[in-house]
């Protein structure tokens, strides 16, 4: 199967024609979220890029077997430097005084419920680390058996220096140099002097006292490093060498870099033929961190219940603002960017209603406009086809929207177009807005049906604000958790109850 697509490859850093390695098939991995806190904006970015591109492929016509991943073990405060540090799940566990289950359970049912919002697709498979102990020792065991690793007190190490020296291949992905890893000091070791490297990194960590996820195994009774799941599952389920490996660009070092030494270490080949990644979401021109209280959550976004915004915004509409930016640049969350988003939202689902609902009234003349649309439209598959450029594609469609408006208005006529051309303008225009970017319509207000909805969410609120009055918590909890699995949240406020889709 043959297709026009060319793809960033972060692993060569440049843009290559993409060929799957088998016919008609691609196998995608996609390192998913560590369940310990409730997932956030950057995160939905992440995974709303990869959505689309996952979605681009089925269009495309390949079957995708698209894996993300759960992580619910291994990965420490610090992400993996220093293995005396606390496992996240763990730390959570502890504080709330749960099982790690309960943890992982409650952050997952959160985690797939957001996905749901933003109309994100749920992956082939969606392997959790826990799930994959035995998979991973056997790694670790293979990484052993090829001279990779090394064990001191219980723990596995993988040999950094030693792996580099034989194949060269270490930083490969990340750009780092084999010399400088060799000048590292020993210094920065600090109190990791289990290792014989700083950069050396734990693929079996042994357990101390009070860390509770532990499972026996030949080394101590422990547990897997954070970096190990990804190889092992990516492997169990995509093969040895498979076609894409995807994550957010904070995970290229040491995260990724040490999954590819992994794979070869293990097995001696290159896990993915295409490494992508997507960049940063920022807010105000700052990245996202909740140390110095730049941040917001999905929920606040769509009450508005947050001083960084004047408004509440639909899923949709922050699922379009997310489509204007390409997936490899950093995309900056402010409230002008939403408010114009919305704006830029309505018109295309408007254009796409005007022309859904033209009817064909033309006399068949392949005219300057026939043309001009025909060109169009395959220019909106050339941006796609070109690393996924959703806002060029868009801008396309927006160029397409001009002309549906001006065909509704008179000043372009239909007789300018052929019948078969205003079929494909219609087909590329659902195509794109439902099919590939995974965007819906929203519930009109003021429409018949939006009307209908609002009279009934306004029942419902009565009915639920009289039950707390009457102290029934059981219907009160009811009504709440039913209109949480449709994804329809309640806000209460000084004003009284208000509700929102998402
Ligand atoms: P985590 O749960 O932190 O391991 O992250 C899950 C995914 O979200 C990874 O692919 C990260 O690279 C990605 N990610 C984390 N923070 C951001 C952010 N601010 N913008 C975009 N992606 C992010
Ligand atoms: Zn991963």
């Amino acid at each position: 199967m043959e297709s026009n697509l060319k793809v960033y490859n972060s692993l060569t850093r440049e843009k290559e024609t993409f060929r799957s390695i088998h016919d008609g098939k691609v196998g995608m991995y996609v390192c998913g979220p560590t369940v310990y806190s409730d997932v956030h904006l950057g995160n939905c970015r992440t995974f709303t890029s990869f959505d689309v591109i996952y979605r681009y492929l089925m269009y495309l016509g390949y079957k995708v077997r698209y894996v993300r991943n759960i992580t619910d073990v291994g990965h420490l405060e610090g992400d993996n430097v220093d293995i005396s540090a606390e496992d996240k799940i763990s730390k959570k566990a502890r504080l709330e005084e749960l099982e790690p289950m309960e943890i992982v359970q409650h952050y997952t049912n959160g985690f797939q419920s957001m996905m749901r919002i933003f109309n994100n697709l749920p992956p082939s498979i969606e392997p959790r680390a826990t799930g994959h102990i035995i998979e991973q020792m056997n790694m670790v065991q293979a990484i052993l058996d090829n001279g990779y690793a090394y064990e001191v007190n219980g723990s596995v190490y993988f040999d950094t220096v030693k792996f580099a020296q034989e194949t060269g291949s270490y930083g490969q992905l990340s750009g780092r140099k084999i010399e400088d890893l060799l000048a590292e000091s020993r210094d920065n070791l600090k109190n990791q002097s289990e290792k014989k490297h700083p950069s050396d990194f734990a693929i079996w960590i042994k357990a101390d006292p009070k860390h509770i996820m532990r499972w026996p195994s030949r080394w101590s009774e422990g547990f897997p490093g954070w970096h190990l799941e990804c190889s092992a599952m990516s492997t169990k389920y995509l093969g040895t060498h498979f076609d894409i490996h995807g994550g957010g660009n904070d995970l290229k070092f040491p995260h990724h870099e040490n999954e590819v030494a992994q794979n070869q270490g293990a097995c001696g080949c290159s896990p993915a033929k295409y490494w992508l990644h997507t960049n940063m979401l920022l807010m105000n021109g700052k990245k996202m961190s909740k140390s110095d209280g730049n941040t917001i959550t999905p929920q606040q976004l769509f009450t508005g219940d947050s001083e960084h915004i004047s408004k509440g915004f639909s899923p949709m509409v922050i699922r379009f603002f997310m489509m204007q930016s390409h997936y490899r640049s950093t995309l900056d969350l402010t409230d002008e960017a939403l408010l114009a988003a919305e704006k830029g939202y309505r018109r295309l689902m408007e254009a796409n209603k005007t022309l859904q609902e033209m009817v064909y009234a033309g006399n068949a003349n392949a005219g300057a406009l026939d043309k001009e649309i025909n060109q169009l439209i395959q220019k909106v598959h050339e941006e796609m086809n070109d690393d996924f450029n959703t806002p060029k594609a868009l801008a396309i469609l927006f160029e397409l929207a001009t002309k549906i408006n001006s065909i509704k208005g008179g000043q372009l006529s239909m007789d300018d177009l052929t019948e078969n051309t205003l079929h494909l303008l219609k087909q590329t225009y659902s195509d794109f807005i439902y099919t590939i970017f995974g965007l819906q319509d929203e519930i009109e207000a003021g429409s018949e049906g939006g009307e209908m909805v609002d009279g009934l969410m306004n029942l419902i609120i009565d009915i639920r604000q009289t039950a707390r009055e009457n102290k029934d918590w059981g219907t009160s909890d009811k009504i709440r958790d039913t209109l949480k699995d449709l994804e329809i949240v309640l806000k209460d406020g000084k004003d009284g109850t208000s509700w929102v889709k998402g």
